[in-house]
């Protein structure tokens, strides 16, 4: 006997970076220093109130949640015209996006984004039956406004997903640029609609100064949406929370994809009482992003080519052989990321201890 699996599944790898128990685990853009004794404290006593009344189905609107989390968009961003009804959540910054493109991809719709970049794009396609373009970027992982836009004109996406920045190369976008595409896309999608342009802003804490959020021009553009995730800047991968801010009528749209009661009583809980500690469970962030600094800098003094980084990581290359300086890493306690362009590697920025474990084992395994 054979199961009807649908055809196009056969034989498909579930989507995940290998699992592995090591010493220096630098291969999910985690954030590496764990939450604070006190914020553990009262995450745990948040989570014993929602348990006394778990007999009862949560928050399906999530009201509080939303509200709050559009209060940090307000103070990180600056974009204080956010209220509960233009946020949404999930489990996850990756099923806000699978939401968008059920409620806005589909049969006979295409989703445009540029490669390299994140490898879960084209899984939210498959998931929701639409067509996925790869779109390019230059030999540098920018991608320019001409260049984006020609793209759009010729595929007429129903949505273009960017990640800014964008993983796995760490390189944003400026705001110029986004904004020029936002302009050029009021028309280009089916049947003279807009094309629906969401930016992953997922590293969007560890951009470098001067870098602005896509939140800054929003409020011009219905058809823009900004994803954000807990799951880094929080140090909060484990609860699974991401969300968007976009216009009330998208968010809205939302709500009739979703399934009910998707975000439980305990991940809302936890989810609140995180964003009441925001600064402390943030204050890793300045280390992070000086250690990325310094990280891109001794890559460079070593030789190697590195894509400028505005996240919590660094993609550097090239080599010919780059599962063997995958391997020799693993066998150093320290694990990273085989992944992106041809040659390339991708490190995530750890603890002072992880970093220098990293540079002794690379510096073993390529002999520089
Ligand atoms: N967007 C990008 C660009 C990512 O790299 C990731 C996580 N690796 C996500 C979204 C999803 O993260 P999460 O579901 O944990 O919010």
């Amino acid at each position: 006997m054979t199961l009807p699996l649908r055809p196009d599944l056969i034989g498909i790898e579930p989507y995940g970076a290998p699992q592995l128990d090591v010493p220096v685990p630098l291969n999910t853009n985690e954030n590496p220093y764990p939450p604070p004794e006190q914020v553990v404290a009262d995450i745990a006593a948040s989570v014993a109130r929602a348990a006394a009344g778990v007999n009862r189905y949560p928050d399906r609107d999530f009201v509080g949640l939303r509200t709050e989390l559009a209060g940090y968009l307000a103070v990180e961003s600056g974009a204080d015209e956010l209220r509960a009804e233009n946020i949404w959540a999930a489990n996850g910054s990756n099923e806000v996006m699978l939401h968008l493109l059920q409620a806005y991809g589909g049969p006979g719709r295409t989703v445009l984004s540029f490669a390299p970049t994140y490898s879960m794009y084209p899984e939210y396609a498959r998931d929701t039956f639409t067509t996925y373009v790869a779109g390019t970027r230059t030999p540098d992982f920018r991608l320019g406004a001409g260049h984006a836009l020609e793209q759009i004109a010729k595929v007429r996406p129903a949505v273009v997903l960017i990640a800014s920045p964008n993983n796995p190369t760490g390189t944003a976008m400026d705001i110029e640029t986004i904004s020029a595409i936002a302009a050029g896309t009021t028309d280009t999608g089916p049947d003279g609609a807009a094309s629906l342009v969401v930016i992953d802003e997922a590293y969007a804490e560890f951009r470098r100064e001067g870098t602005a959020s896509a939140l800054s021009i929003r409020p011009g553009h219905p058809h823009l949406v900004v994803a954000r995730t807990m799951s880094k800047a929080f140090a909060l991968a484990g609860a699974r929370v991401g969300y968007l801010a976009g216009a009330a009528d998208l968010v809205d749209a939302l709500r009739v994809v979703r399934l009910p009661y998707h975000l439980s009583a305990i991940t809302q809980a936890v989810a609140r009482t995180a964003l009441t500690h925001a600064p402390v469970l943030q204050e890793g962030v300045a280390a992070l992003r000086a250690a990325r600094d310094e990280c891109v800098a001794w890559l460079r003094a070593q030789g190697f080519t590195v894509a400028d980084s505005d996240a919590n990581f660094v993609l550097f290359g090239t080599f010919t052989d780059r599962h063997r300086i995958w391997q020799g890493l693993v066998d150093r306690g320290v694990l990273i990321r085989e992944t992106g362009p041809a040659g390339y590697l991708r490190v995530s920025i750890g603890t002072e201890a992880d970093m220098a474990a990293f540079r002794g084992a690379l510096k073993e395994v390529t002999g520089r």
